[in-house]
């Protein structure tokens, strides 16, 4: 089922005009200054709302290293790159992944996660904090969500501004066609994204007491290695382009640093190398392997993705009423509505995003300010089908009671987002005197038959205040 698409044609002028400005401000020759934060829509406070919720998602999916040894050291190296680089402002925390890649990723607003196979590929401490102190500086830069904005000036406005405190973000991001994906405009940095990372990790490590050459030394590497077809360093570069000649950047811009000393080595990176080495071999595909890069592909239409509700449930509260859901499934918050459904439920369809599995809950006032739930219904069902070509009366609605007051439940059918279905829609409409209360629960007719009796179950515990 299509979701409602938003108007804010008002603002575009408006934010073409920074766009200018900042494109002006981009070029600058010699010792170049510290870069800065861009253009953003969201706060400070929804870059780390969002990547606490990333961050549940990314810990579903990578096998998170609990040996201590390797976590205390990580964050030694990254709160030392924090504290002496003046990063701080972000709740920061950095955890080990046990994933082969040479990578390292970090979320906005701070978690930070480093994979086994970059540590085992650095041959100094130095290296490893390089691609920290890069991945750090994406963080306090906001790139993630400076891209995000720039590239959703229309629909993130109005979608940040009804965002409830709390939760639920990823959802709506989602619906955005925004997620972790290794495509995704979060995670996947533009080339001036890139050399501003380089300049602030070069300052940040050389103020930690750092080299910052090992900075430069470390991306050589990589480079050395993507040149050489070497299949690991593949998801670092997809997520971090070279912005060109950027060991040679590095190199130049480390002349102009103010001369500072290096702290000595630790001594620690090979007893690290070798804790990695009793992990075992690290996981593949499927559970805790990830596999693809952060969190796979945004989801997509071409496939129907395995929909699997978690059994233990969790309770929505909102617009006067309560009801509980999988809480494996996401909270998305529109105007007068709400989709709550799983992440990969959520797909881009034709003209927007589409609901291809969930639960969509919302409230209309009928003009004559009276609930006729037969009248209200229709008319209802007369909006659901503009917005849903193709949809069609399965079958006549029938009475129920929903949470103490009448309701009817229709049973529709429409064209689903995935390939070659169908999908059914169970349409259950609540007489609550002044206004009428729906839900949509969602499902391909091919797996409508696993989801129904989770869609009873949130039927049945729905409790108005
Ligand atoms: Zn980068």
């Amino acid at each position: 089922m299509t979701a409602l698409q938003r108007k804010g044609t008002p603002m575009i002028r408006r934010f073409l005009s920074s766009f200018l400005v900042l494109a002006l401000l981009a070029t600058a020759a010699g010792p170049k200054k510290l870069p800065k934060p861009g253009f953003n829509l969201f706060s400070v406070e929804q870059d780390i709302q969002m990547g606490q919720e990333y961050a549940k998602q990314v810990e579903q999916q990578f096998k998170v290293v609990t040996n201590k040894e390797l976590t205390d050291y990580i964050n030694r190296i990254g709160q030392r790159l924090v504290q002496r680089g003046g990063l701080e402002g972000y709740p920061f925390f950095f955890k080990v992944v046990h994933q082969d890649s040479i990578n390292a990723f970090a979320l906005p607003g701070g978690p930070m996660y480093v994979h086994t196979g970059l540590i085992t590929a650095v041959d100094s401490e130095g290296e490893l904090a390089g691609v920290l102190a890069h991945e750090l500086s994406h963080v306090v830069l906001r790139h993630g969500t400076n891209q995000a904005s720039k590239q959703n000036l229309i629909q993130l406005p109005a979608m940040l501004a009804g965002m409830m405190a709390g939760g639920g973000m990823v959802g709506q991001l989602a619906q955005l066609g925004i997620g972790l994906g290794s495509n995704s405009v979060l995670m996947k940095f533009s080339r001036g994204a890139e050399s501003d990372a380089d300049l602030l990790g070069l300052h940040t490590m050389s103020k930690a007491g750092y080299d910052p050459l090992d900075m430069a030394r470390m991306f050589e590497k990589l480079d050395a290695a993507a040149g050489g077809g070497n299949s690991k360093v593949q998801e670092f570069f997809s997520s971090h382009p070279n912005p060109g000649n950027r060991v040679k950047a590095m190199e130049q811009e480390v002349q102009y640093l103010p001369k500072r000393s290096i702290d000595p080595p630790s001594g620690d990176l090979q007893r690290m190398k070798k804790a990695v080495q009793s992990l075992g071999p690290a996981p593949k595909q499927g559970q805790g392997g990830g596999g693809q890069a952060q969190g796979g592909p945004p989801p997509t239409a071409d496939r129907m993705p395995d929909i699997r509700p978690a059994s233990r449930m969790k309770q929505f509260r909102g617009g006067g009423v309560s009801f509980d859901y999988p809480e494996n499934w996401q909270v998305a918050n529109g105007q007068n509505s709400a989709t709550i459904a799983p992440p990969e439920g959520v797909v881009q369809g034709q003209g927007g995003s589409a609901v291809g599995f969930g639960i969509m809950v919302g409230a209309a006032q009928p003009k004559s300010g009276q609930v006729d739930l037969r009248r209200d219904t229709e008319q209802l069902l007369k909006a659901f089908a503009q917005g849903n070509t193709g949809m069609k009366l399965e079958a006549q609605p029938s009475e129920l009671t929903v949470g103490g007051s009448r309701a009817l439940a229709t049973r529709l059918s429409s064209p689903s987002p995935y390939p070659n279905e169908r999908e059914t829609d169970v349409v259950i409409t609540i007489d609550r005197g002044n206004a009428v209360y729906y839900m949509v629960f969602i499902a391909p007719q091919s797996q409508w038959s696993r989801l129904e009796p989770m869609y009873q179950s949130v039927t049945k515990s729905v409790r108005f205040q």
